[in-house]
């Protein structure tokens, strides 16, 4: 894993002062990590009857999308406000500075279906957490919320589904 981790970069600053922010497209484009990167994660998911993939705007849409065409289901999406075109179910979540909306089209689910989350990156866990309240709002089942990568200093995962967080690559 050690090396599916090194070709993550560190971007300093971005998007503001004093925030490193780890730069996945590295690692998007390199058609061996990205290929091992998403076989891996899928593997968790195989013969566990997942019945949808739900990707986040904007990474988790990429990962989203393979992890659906691998596992033989469909993608729903995850978006930021006016997006998407149905109507639609909205959470707003706290982030350090202000607040962000997030939104899913209201007949994304049948009862009960399971689903896996798709994003890049888990920080704080404020994006997840809102992700996870939408989806059950809606009568579906969290299996688990997947990701490339987890930044495990910021405790993310203290604000989600106990056992239901993968990450692939700790940092
Ligand atoms: P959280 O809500 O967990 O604090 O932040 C996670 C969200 O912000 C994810 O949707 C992720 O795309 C984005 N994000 C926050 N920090 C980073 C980072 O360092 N790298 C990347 N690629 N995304 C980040």
């Amino acid at each position: 894993m050690e090396d599916l981790k090194k070709i993550i970069r560190d971007i300093p600053d971005f998007p503001k002062k004093g925030i490193i922010f780890k730069d996945i497209t590295t690692l998007l484009a390199d058609p061996k990590s990205f290929n091992r990167m998403i076989d891996l994660i899928a593997h968790r998911y195989i013969g566990a009857k997942i019945d949808q993939i739900v990707g986040v705007e904007a990474r988790g849409f990429l990962l989203g999308a393979a992890l659906a065409y691998k596992l033989g289901t469909g993608i729903t999406l995850v978006r930021k406000p006016g997006k998407l075109p149905y109507k639609t179910l909205q959470k707003t979540y706290q982030l350090e500075y202000g607040a962000d909306t997030l939104e899913i089209h209201q007949d994304a689910f049948k009862p009960g279906d399971r689903v896996v989350v798709a994003d890049d990156l888990l920080a704080t866990g404020g994006t997840m957490a809102a992700v996870v309240e939408l989806i059950q709002e809606l009568g579906a089942e969290v299996v688990e919320c997947a990701f490339m990568a987890e930044l495990e200093f910021l405790e993310g995962r203290k604000r989600l589904p106990q056992e239901k967080v993968f990450s692939l690559l700790k940092f």
